[in-house]
């Protein structure tokens, strides 16, 4: 690595990028003071200064977005290659690749499929109907999710379906449990059909050869826990936003690094967002205590926001009591407060975010590009309103996690294809893809092929097949007929993904083999934006092929310590192998046998593209800065990014806090990690009128924000930034830009002034007036400048 990767970094980084692998490290700090900067800079710091093999190393990030975005930074440090050898990914992400290749050793099947919550909700809704008359006769209606929730807590705490079962039996572990909010506390009734739904939800994924994302974690642990020589295979563990960790990834971590100790967690207390997903902030007092030598290391100085951003942001979240304050230097200059307004309606509000996109970008001479604005939202469904007036106004604009990709029928049904060609026994993707397109085939066949499948053993393809090649003569003919068109596609995708054809090519022949655009014209009426979807797929797919691209080349992608066996070596290299350390716990190293093994556990390029895909549930595949877009997301994924312009709008009470929320504090922390994102300028908003359930309801300003406004009347602007020349130069500052040509400035602003009177307003819902009509009389227009000191 190249020296001058580290002399940006301050005192504080520099000890943390430095410090003795062998010692475990926290590193606590406010947002945008670096962390994951220096998170990324020590794994090229190990690998560069102190030989650490890259593939010994785990990093854990967030999300699969925040991976890819650190593959990226590291790419810059130590070249693309080498970052390709870093164990990179979420805890589930790591965990899958790990147990894909010693399934054995907990007694899985390696070709098991990751179930996405969508799955899940459809497996217990399914379960939920078996246990209606029951219910019914309580008059008790239980949903899905809160089903799943439920479920997910009690897996997530490391209860099995037996021990939910044993404490509803035991009334003082009842108690506890409840007292704990473990599993239901509504009724005897309700906990123990809970308790019976999740035994039968977890007998339902293992006859589908299926894990959910908790089973990942949890059999991730099991692994790691009882084989410790798998974790030697991790010897460097790096979590990123480590004060969202729950138990389970808790004690992953803790089984990974405990034969090397060689563990570095960078987090942020008052950025714990997930407490309602069972994280536990108290997390960094247990590695604290689980690894006494721990050093910590604290950053004071954000980087990344003006004066006036951190001092409202922090004037936020130090309403809260219990929080231990810290000390956070901004390193730029105060810059223009940041903004509070009301407006009457979430459209007058969504209008003035549109508007003040555009003034923005003229008013600095396009320094700034679309990509650079972002707004941010308590709940997707507050997207609306937004998206419709950023569409009006012809602002390119993506809703990143809004309706999930991965969650879209068409996407769904490629994958139900690629799924069944990947794993047979999967029965939601098989139900799913044998009828997809339309071939006659009903409900009550597919429930017959399910019942076969289950009574003789087989896969429900297997059941498929034999119907079609005539091996079950009691079915009728016309059902062999229509299954041609789907046994025939998968048997020629089969045998391409088993010789390891790209998911991308499997995914374009599946579209020809099986008439796909076809059949989206002949039945949706929105058929073209839902093949737009289906090529978005492909292009995630190339995607991945891109980035994975050295682990799809090798013929294998050995873990550290652990060699492919050649043929020759077994010649040439005699003393070198041992045949019995290979079967003794089903981990290969240098042995002759271990080539024949390892081909059983080898990955083809279509499960590991799965595995990502399934994974990549909570994300967006396209990244819109890339594509120059708006990005419109929520407050909890917007974690750990930055824009230079951030808009928060319905700070309203019931939204902040949410009314659907338990703890009050986490919601301001939310507000806070939504502020805090913002690099130069933030709006905050909120409506007095909000349309709620098709009416229209009266909305009061947050408390959260009411509170500071009371006690520091001066942390807020009633009114949009001037922009003065002096702002410019500041953002530009900010965000390491060259500051704006002037006289392109003031051509660009007379444009917007021009087009906007003409434009925006008469297309604007219900108002012909508005005073963001007319430039503010302060804004600057050539020689015309009148410099307005900041409120
Ligand atoms: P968050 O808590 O929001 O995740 P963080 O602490 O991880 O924030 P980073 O995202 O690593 O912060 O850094 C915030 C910004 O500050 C980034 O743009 C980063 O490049 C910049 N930055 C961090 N340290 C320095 C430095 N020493 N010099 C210049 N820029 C820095
Ligand atoms: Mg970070």
């Amino acid at each position: 690595m190249q020296y001058s990767h580290l002399q940006d970094l301050n005192q504080a980084q520099l000890r943390a990028v430095e410090h003795d692998p062998n010692i475990p490290l926290q590193i606590l700090a406010g947002p945008g003071s670096g962390k994951t900067k220096v998170l990324t800079t020590r794994i090229a710091h190990l690998i560069s200064q102190r030989s650490i093999e890259p593939s010994s190393i785990c990093a854990v990030t967030f999300t699969n977005k925040a991976a890819n975005e650190m593959r990226e930074r590291l790419s810059k440090l130590i070249g693309m290659e080498t970052t390709s050898l870093i164990r990179m990914g979420t805890f589930h992400a790591l965990c899958a690749m790990f147990l894909r290749r010693h399934a054995n050793l907990v007694k899985l099947n390696g070709n098991f499929t990751v179930c996405d919550s969508d799955e899940s909700k459809k497996i217990v809704s399914k379960l939920l109907k078996a246990h209606r008359v029951k219910l019914a006769t309580k008059a008790i209606t239980l949903r899905e999710e809160a089903v799943l929730s439920l479920i997910s807590k009690a897996k997530s705490k490391g209860h099995s379906p037996d021990d939910v079962l044993d404490m509803l039996e035991d009334p003082s572990k009842r108690r506890k449990a409840q007292k704990k909010a473990d599993i239901g506390s509504i009724s005897a009734l309700i906990d123990q059909t809970i308790a019976t739904l999740y035994r039968d939800y977890e007998r339902t994924l293992r006859d589908n050869n299926s894990l959910d994302f908790d089973d990942l974690l949890i059999y991730g642990v099991r692994l790691f826990r009882d084989h410790r020589k798998v974790g030697k295979w991790c010897k460097h563990i790096l979590v990123d936003e480590f004060q969202d960790t729950n138990t389970m990834q808790y004690e992953l971590m803790q089984h990974i690094a405990a034969a090397n100790r060689c563990v570095t967690i960078v987090g942020d207390p008052d950025q714990s967002i997930y407490g309602w997903r069972s994280a536990e902030v108290e997390n960094l007092q247990r590695m604290r205590q689980d690894f006494p030598s721990t050093i910590q290391i604290l950053l004071e100085h954000n980087y990344r926001s003006t004066g006036s951003i951190l001092a409202a942001s922090v004037a936020i979240v130090a309403q809260d009591k219990s929080r231990i304050p810290k000390t956070l230097h901004t390193q730029h200059a105060i810059g223009p407060n940041p903004t509070l307004q009301a407006f009457p309606s979430e459209y007058e509000e969504a209008t003035f975010i549109a508007t003040e996109i555009k003034r923005l970008l003229a008013a600095t001479g396009d320094m700034l590009k679309w990509s650079d604005f972002a707004v941010l939202l308590r709940y997707n469904s507050l997207s609306r309103a937004i998206e419709s007036a950023l569409q009006q106004q012809g602002i390119p604009n993506r809703v990143l996690g809004g309706h999930k990709f991965f969650e879209r029928s068409e996407v769904k049904d490629i994958l139900a294809y690629m799924q069944v060609i990947d794993n047979p026994q999967f029965i939601p993707a098989f139900s799913r893809a044998v009828n997809t397109p339309s071939r006659g085939i009903g409900e009550k066949t597919i429930s017959e092929m399910l019942t076969r499948a289950a009574t003789l053993n087989l896969s429900p393809l297997e059941v498929a097949e034999r119907i079609y090649d005539e091996q079950m003569p009691d079915i009728k003919p016309p059902v062999r007929r229509k299954l041609k068109s789907f046994i025939e596609p998968i048997k020629n995708l089969r045998k391409l993904a088993n010789n390891g054809e790209l998911p991308s090519n499997l995914i374009r022949t599946l579209l020809d083999l099986i008439h796909y655009e076809n059949h989206l014209k002949k039945t949706q009426p929105d058929a073209d934006s839902r093949w737009d979807n289906v090529q978005e797929l492909i292009n995630f797919a190339r995607e991945f092929e891109v980035n994975e691209s050295s682990n799809l080349q090798l013929p294998e992608s050995p873990l550290p310590g652990e060699r492919v066996a050649g043929e020759n070596d077994w010649e040439d290299h005699p003393d070198e192998f041992d045949h019995n350390a290979f079967d003794e716990d089903g981990i290969a190293e240098i042995k002759p046998g271990a080539n024949s093994k390892l081909a059983s556990h080898r990955d083809t390029p279509l499960r590991l593209f799965l595995q990502a895909s399934m994974l990549s549930t909570d994300v967006q595949t396209q990244d819109s800065r890339a594509d120059n877009n708006v990005t419109i997301t929520t407050c909890h994924a917007a974690k750990g990014l930055e824009w230079p312009v951030v808009f928060v709008p319905a700070v309203e009470k019931g939204t902040f806090p949410s009314s659907r929320a338990e703890d009050v504090e986490e919601e301001r922390r939310l507000l806070y990690v939504a502020c805090t994102r913002a690099q130069g300028l933030l709006y905050l908003s909120h409506s007095t009128g909000r349309m709620v359930s098709g009416e229209t309801k009266p909305q009061e300003i947050s408390e959260f924000i009411w509170v500071v406004k009371r006690s520091t009347p001066g942390l807020f602007s009633a009114t949009p930034p001037n922009l003065s020349r002096e702002d410019r130069t500041l953002l530009a500052s900010v965000l390491h830009r060259d500051a704006p040509d002037e006289a392109k400035v003031s051509q660009r602003l007379e444009e917007h002034y021009r087009t906007a009177g003409q434009t925006s307003w008469s297309s604007r819902p219900g108002g012909s007036t508005n005073r963001y009509r007319q430039p503010p009389s302060n804004l600057y227009f050539g020689s015309r400048t009148r410099h307005q000191p900041h409120a």
